[in-house]
């Protein structure tokens, strides 16, 4: 037996199905419990807490010459946004002008500290990519001139991938034209669902009319490189809508688009408006599955389309996704503004978050540092193996050549188990994710990262974060169906309730029972047109147990 497979046999029953889903008949929907993690990635080697050690370190950072080799790319952090979402994690500040005014203002300042350094200036950036909040936020006379400075500033390659990240309410014709003109030549614009009710159920500001007659003239008339987000799993969002979002996409013809599943974090409105009964429940984790193969299916019908990665597809040539390629591959990310993350070589950080001390740090001439820490020795080498896994496959050859590892060897017990499970397809060199392996790919990297680490160390702490508050099954649900079995609730139950339902066991008369009950709620409350008139406690009790089976 392989020292991988000793590792993983010695783990809890709970653990080792994280790393290696389970059997199931609809590996699509019921391959893992729940998603684990938003952003998967191992765990970093140290730290940097002492400010004298950090202004060494950027110090020593800025003044090494670069490889030319090695691609790079920049990211500009703008915090402020109009709204705020009521799925959103992210948000920092509501957009006041003024005060936005003032933050491009620092924001240059901080640009200049670093602008001529050799780091800097030793090689061209191949994309800049400016995110938030909403850079649209910012008036057409800021985005011009910030994006002006940044392009004569720092030295970018003749084709460099600008991408303006915003919302559509902002995209006045006035301002896109502002952005392009300054040299913006990427916008990746949040949609999120083209149905009005949907919209204004997640705080969006627009209705569908108005996004879709705005994407039509930045695309018709304006000649804008247009990749719209979808997310799928919001309120209201039937099937139906769902599969005509996607195919608005389409009929509008922008470059490129995502398909993103909706996380649903505890402490998000979101969360709290559907546990009242002020919107309706939620799909299930399940669920938020057959809408990924439905939208993947409708995409495919295009025949022009490229897929780009798990969940991004491109129609253009135009659309390249060179930032997310590499920041996601583990290139270095020179960052800049209030809140944003970079990396270079070893070493990431992450600015100051709030504006003030941000400002007042820039202002007195330092680098505005939250935290710094060191990544771990082999960082790249995880971001690359996370960053092919997200593109659908894994290259061992790879590995072998760059890293001298021999994943296909070492990792044997996880992939002859991904493939048992329905979610790889195994080849000669490595493996291709099926539908159901895309749905998962944030586990499966995740999965993947940590397997490999337990061949290198006795033990390793597995993450689980509380992304899937959709799933989670209450209290008031977990004592109520306990006071319906008080000698002890069949296996498959208590199995689900411990968050981690045994497929095999799915088809006990009890959990046919449960199924039924779900059906006739889900039934209810299509036919009361989500008028809020449930009773919240069952309404809740649906949706987890939708999970459930
Ligand atoms: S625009 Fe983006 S950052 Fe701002 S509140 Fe909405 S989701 Fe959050």
């Amino acid at each position: 037996m392989s020292t991988l497979q000793a590792k993983i046999n010695a783990l809890p029953i709970e653990e080792r199905a994280w790393l290696l889903g389970t059997k199931s008949k609809n590996p699509l929907g019921c391959a893992f419990a729940k998603k684990r993690v938003v952003h998967p990635g191992a765990g970093g080697k140290r730290m940097v807490a002492d400010k004298a050690e950090q202004v060494q370190i950027w110090a020593d950072l800025m003044a090494q010459t670069p490889n030319p080799a090695d691609e790079r790319a920049v990211y500009i952090h703008i915090p402020f946004c109009d709204k705020k979402c009521s799925y959103c994690g992210f948000f920092q500040n509501f957009t006041r002008e003024e005060a936005a005014h003032h933050y491009v203002d620092v924001l240059l300042d901080e640009l200049d500290a670093a602008a001529d350094t050799p780091y800097v200036q030793g090689a061209p950036f191949q994309a800049v990519f400016f995110g938030g909040g909403t850079p649209t936020a910012l008036s057409d006379a800021d985005i011009a001139r910030l994006v002006q400075a940044v392009r004569a500033r720092l030295p970018l390659t003749s084709d460099c991938e600008i991408t303006l990240e915003g919302r559509i309410h902002d995209l006045t014709e006035s301002k896109v034209e502002a952005a392009m003109n300054a040299g913006i030549n990427r916008f990746s614009l949040g949609v999120q669902s083209f149905d009005t009710r949907v919209r204004q159920a997640i705080g969006r500001i627009d209705d569908g009319e108005t996004v879709i007659a705005t994407l039509r003239r930045m695309v018709e008339q304006q000649g804008a490189v247009v990749i719209a987000d979808l997310i799928y799993g919001l309120p209201y969002q039937s099937m139906e809508v769902w599969e005509n979002d996607v195919r608005t996409q389409f009929e509008i013809g922008i470059a490129g688009g995502d398909l993103y599943q909706l996380n649903v974090f505890p402490s998000s409105e979101l969360a709290r408006r559907v546990a009242s009964g002020d919107l309706p429940m939620l799909p299930t984790t399940e669920e938020q599955a057959e809408y990924f193969r439905r939208g993947i299916d409708i995409v495919m019908e295009y025949p022009m389309v490229r897929r780009i990665d798990t969940t991004h597809w491109a129609t253009d040539h135009r659309e390249r996704s060179i930032y997310n390629t590499l920041a996601k591959r583990g290139c270095d990310v020179l960052a800049f503004g209030s809140g944003a993350g970079g990396f270079i070589g070893q070493m990431m950080w992450r600015n100051h978050g709030a504006l003030a001390p941000y400002e007042k740090m820039v202002e007195e001439g330092a680098k505005p540092f939250q935290f710094m820490g060191e990544q771990a020795d082999a960082h790249r080498m995880q971001s690359e193996i996370g960053d092919q896994i997200e593109h659908g496959y894994l290259y061992a050859p790879f590995f072998t050549k760059k890293y001298g590892v021999d994943l296909l060897t070492e990792m044997e017990p996880l992939l002859a188990a991904w493939a048992e499970n329905g979610l790889v397809t195994r080849t000669e060199t490595g493996f291709r994710l099926t539908r159901a392996g895309e749905f998962w790919h944030d586990n499966l990297i995740q999965g993947f990262l940590e397997a490999y680490a337990l061949t290198q160390e006795d033990t390793v702490k597995l993450r689980k974060e509380n992304v899937a508050v959709q799933d989670m099954i209450p209290k008031s649900v977990r004592s109520m169906l306990e006071a319906m079995f008080p000698d002890g609730m069949p296996a498959q139950m208590a199995a689900a309730l411990a968050g981690k339902p045994s497929p095999e066991m799915e088809n006990h008369p009890h959990m046919q029972m449960l199924k039924e009950l779900i059906r006739k709620e889900r039934e209810k409350e299509r036919a009361a047109g989500a008028d809020h008139d449930l009773n919240t406690v069952m309404r809740t009790q649906s949706r987890d147990l939708g999970k459930a089976v």
